[in-house]
């Protein structure tokens, strides 16, 4: 019986040193989880330092694959066929089965690369490239052999338990496992850059919780659900997102009724941080990120990120801070947030905002301003933190 596998490769984590059990175990883990949903009953296992996915079924590849393409740490997805070992002249009937059933068309350069893990094997691999490379030339006449850079490199691997054919690597996302390295805290609004800088933080291995400040009646319940469906989106490779939805809207009326309209934007920008900390902090997340990149709009140029960075004690990560906006869109349709982050409404960033906004503010200068809340801002600040909802996003 043939065996319909996928053959996992991992990249980094290959380097890990004696650390690299842990790795290899959270990259099965999330593994299992992405397959789980889907027929065919994958068992994932590693063997010989590699891990598999097995199936008996052989239905249902492309949403493996399309499974597989979301979880960080695989490098590269390999459709294997495992056949058994019967004596060399059946593996190269069975070699030839595989390559009729893979390819569509029989007109491709080729080149065979063997390899015995188990050298009892009768026939050394020299002889096996050479043997089933003439083998299958003279049963499909469109093929030909091109040893430097051919169409299609054949591998055929002599292991304990069969013989592993593939030819197709289907690149995966890269990046670390998820729950190698802790959680972040994201402030995620409804726009264009936040759901890709939560997408780079985890592709490092970091599970992401994230916060939306949301500003009610100015922004409307249909601007919540874009951010909802934004989690979902991304919670396909981040795993589950508690989203934190904060009412901000009587911190903001403060802050305009009080401050200078021209430091609107950068006072609102400190209380958003200050908030996501505390939150961060009970959800013992070990850093916040936000979607920034550096002159992108006026709140943020280097001096106003100073002025927001000092109301923490956290680190604020900015996977995005030197990235140019196109290269943002690029990502965001990569990762299929795009269409949805286009999605026209209102940001409550958008809403209370100056028609010229400092874009040198000084901190010192911030500090006084934010004095004039000082009657005020303590229970807004608590009501904020109290209007707290969760909702647990994850991918439909
Ligand atoms: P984005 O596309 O992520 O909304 P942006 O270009 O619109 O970014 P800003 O509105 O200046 O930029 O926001 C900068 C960052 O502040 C965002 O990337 C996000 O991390 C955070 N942020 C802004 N508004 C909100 C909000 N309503 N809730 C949570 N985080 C927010
Ligand atoms: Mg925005």
């Amino acid at each position: 019986m043939k065996i319909r596998s996928f053959l996992i490769k991992y990249g980094e984590i290959g380097i890990k040193g004696s650390n690299r059990h842990v790795f290899e175990e959270a990259l099965v883990r999330q593994i299992r989880n992405a397959l789980a949903p889907l027929e065919g009953g994958y068992k994932v296992l590693r063997r010989n330092g590699r891990i598999y996915a097995e199936s008996t079924d052989p239905c249902g590849e492309e949403e493996a694959v399309d499974a597989l393409k979301h979880v960080f740490g695989i490098t590269r997805i390999c459709p294997v066929v495992r056949v058994p070992d019967r004596g060399f002249e059946a593996l190269e009937e069975d070699i030839c089965a595989y390559l009729a059933d893979t390819f569509e068309s029989m007109d491709f350069t080729f080149k065979v690369e063997s390899r015995r893990a188990r050298k009892d094997f009768p026939v050394d691999s020299q002889t096996m490239n050479r043997e089933i490379g003439a083998y299958v030339l003279s049963r499909f006449p469109g093929l030909s052999v091109d040893v430097h850079k051919p169409d299609v490199l054949l591998r055929v691997e002599v292991r304990e338990d069969g013989i592993n054919l593939y030819s197709r690597e289907i690149e995966g996302p890269g990046g670390m496992p998820l729950g190698t390295a802790g959680k972040a805290m994201l402030l995620l609004s409804g726009g264009i850059d936040s759901p890709v800088a939560g997408y780079m933080v985890s592709k490092r291995g970091v599970f992401i919780d994230a916060v939306y400040f949301h500003a009610p009646p100015y922004t409307s319940d249909r601007a919540k659900e874009k951010v909802v469906k934004l989690a979902r989106i991304i919670s396909r490779y981040t795993g589950p997102v508690r989203l934190h939805v904060v009412r901000f809207t009587d911190i903001q009326l403060a802050i305009y009724e009080k401050c200078p309209h021209d430091e609107l934007t950068v006072i609102m920008r400190r209380y958003m941080m200050r908030i996501a900390e505390a939150i961060a902090l009970k959800e013992e997340c070990l850093c916040l990120v936000t979607g920034e990149s550096i002159g992108q709009v006026a709140s943020q140029t280097m001096h106003a990120m100073v002025c927001t960075n000092e109301v923490c004690t956290l680190p604020v990560y900015r996977p995005l801070i030197a990235f140019d906006k196109q290269e943002i869109v690029n990502l965001s349709e990569k990762i299929g947030a795009y269409e949805t982050s286009i999605e026209p409404y209102e940001d409550c960033c958008t809403i209370f905002v100056a028609r010229h906004p400092v874009t040198k503010p000084k901190a010192e200068q911030i500090r006084r301003s934010e004095q004039c809340l000082e009657d005020v801002i303590g229970p807004l600040y608590e009501a904020a933190l109290a209007s707290d909802e969760v909702i647990l996003c994850r991918a439909e």
